[in-house]
């Protein structure tokens, strides 16, 4: 659903040509979407109950991932497929059937703001008693089979992600992408509108594909990954208690930061409606791996290891991890929300003390309080918190820590690319606010 509320913002066409291509084009795109596939089976193959969790540096460690990548009868499973699916409609059903609110996005370049029905939560709140009452009837047994089924889980994922990818990459063309009076035209993604149909269906042609009311991209960035995070750390716990005897300190140390971090994710889940994932990037095979595959598989490495590696760490370490984690949400907390309340109502007494530059597009910048004292001091509260949570797997290996180096290149790139759109929008003022906070990330250091 879609209601007019302003005239377009932007003169010229709506769908420019894609000049400036990211991720360099069509080679990076390739690449991108091999190494990250490659590093998907890697950490299944080098990090398992069986092969232990090790770096693979020796020509016969890849030898070894190689011909479990080549033995795919083992991985691709009818079964995984058919769970994954039914967990995908499941959530989509639940979004279409829970009584919802309806959030109007920003405004789009067509001056258009879309609608969504934001019901996360709430979706959360009845899988979890649904998935209780398949504990109460079925005890561990499903729990189990996910854990142990992990891989092939990731696989039926990757396939209905890439899936995904090409039905919206293809649906895209279902009406002109030229404005022409009285036709229905497509938005795209300004990235992702390059004729080049690999780079167009990495990055994401249309900017908001919707089935009927589902807005995929926004349904993919919270619920299925997110949820599907939140189950697999559980499921990696319950095996631990089957074959360890009890759930460690350090599964704790691991899980439940990031169960909360979910969870907390989905109870703000109307400020996804800002971030440049849905403001600015098309939906093409990026997210839709990034959300579906990457998110809940590869960021559960610390409790898939720790589900079967016992590691013990000392009271006065686990307490410090606790705090580290515990002030690192802070900082990602609290700085988020005093930049949404400030871009809401800078009247708000909560942020009315705080100073600010009003730049010539109107827009006013903070340059006290948390965005005072660095330009993404956000993004180092959520790297820290996510540290916190890798070292809670010990120093046996650096596969648990996976999650900490892809979020810190993630976040240092997010970065670049968010100061180039600032100093694109705000140009001198943007300058300005950079000499007035000079630091990126750490207060006096970075
Ligand atoms: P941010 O919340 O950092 O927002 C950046 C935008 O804020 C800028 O484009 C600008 O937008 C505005 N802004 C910048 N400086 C100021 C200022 N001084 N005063 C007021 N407004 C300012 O962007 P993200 O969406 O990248 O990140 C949101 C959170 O999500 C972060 O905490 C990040 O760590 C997290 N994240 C987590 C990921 C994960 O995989 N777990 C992935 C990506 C992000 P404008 O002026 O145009 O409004």
């Amino acid at each position: 659903m879609a209601s007019k509320v302003a005239p377009k913002a932007a003169t010229g066409p709506l769908n420019p040509k894609t000049v400036h291509r990211e991720f360099f084009g069509f080679p990076g795109s390739v690449v991108i979407i091999a190494t990250t596939t490659i590093v998907l089976y890697t950490w299944n193959f080098s990090c398992n109950v069986k092969d232990g969790c090790e770096l693979p540096l020796t020509a016969e460690r890849w030898a070894h991932i190689f011909a479990g990548a080549m033995n795919y009868q083992n991985y691709l499973s009818l079964e995984a497929f058919k769970y994954y699916v039914m967990w995908w409609t499941w959530l989509a059903a639940l979004y279409f059937i829970i009584p919802a609110t309806n959030i109007q996005g920003v405004v789009l370049r067509d001056g258009q703001r879309l609608s969504y029905l934001m019901n996360g939560f709430s979706s959360l709140l009845v899988t979890t008693l649904v998935t209780l009452a398949v504990y109460m009837k079925a005890g561990t047994e499903p729990f189990l089979w996910i854990a142990d089924h992990f891989f092939e889980l990731a696989v039926a994922s990757w396939i209905f992600a890439t899936s995904l990818a090409l039905f919206v990459y293809i649906y895209s063309f279902r009406h002109s992408y030229v404005e022409r009076p009285g036709k229905p035209t497509v938005m795209l993604g300004l990235a992702g509108n390059s004729g080049n149909p690999v780079y167009d269906f990495f990055i994401g042609r249309e900017l908001n594909p919707r089935i009927g009311s589902l807005d995929v991209k926004v349904f993919c960035e919270l619920r299925p990954g997110i949820m599907g995070w939140i189950l697999l750390n559980v499921c990696f716990a319950i095996k631990q208690y089957k074959d360890q005897g009890s759930v460690s300190v350090s599964m704790w140390l691991a899980i439940v930061p990031q169960i909360w971090y979910c969870i907390e994710t989905l109870i703000f889940e109307d400020k996804v409606l800002t971030t440049m994932d849905v403001t600015t990037d098309g939906f093409g095979w990026m997210l839709s791996f990034g959300d579906l595959t990457w998110v809940p598989f590869m960021y559960t490495v610390q409790a898939r290891y720790l589900s079967f590696t016992p590691v013990t760490l000392s009271t006065p370490y686990a307490a410090f991890l606790a705090g580290m984690a515990t002030c690192s949400y802070l900082v990602f907390r609290l700085s988020n929300n005093e930049k949404n309340a400030f871009r809401t109502n800078p009247n708000d007494p909560k942020v009315q003390h705080l100073k600010y530059i009003t730049t010539e597009s109107g827009s006013r910048l903070l340059i006290s309080g948390w965005w005072g004292a660095a330009r993404h001091i956000n993004y180092t509260g959520d790297w820290m918190l996510g540290l916190a949570q890798c070292l809670a797997t010990g120093m046996n290996t650096p596969m648990t820590y996976f999650f900490s180096g892809y979020f810190l290149v993630l976040l240092v790139h997010r970065n670049y690319r968010d100061e180039h759109k600032c100093h694109e929008k705000y140009k001198k003022d943007w300058d300005k606010y950079c000499e007035i906070v000079p630091y990126m990330f750490i207060p006096y250091v970075i």
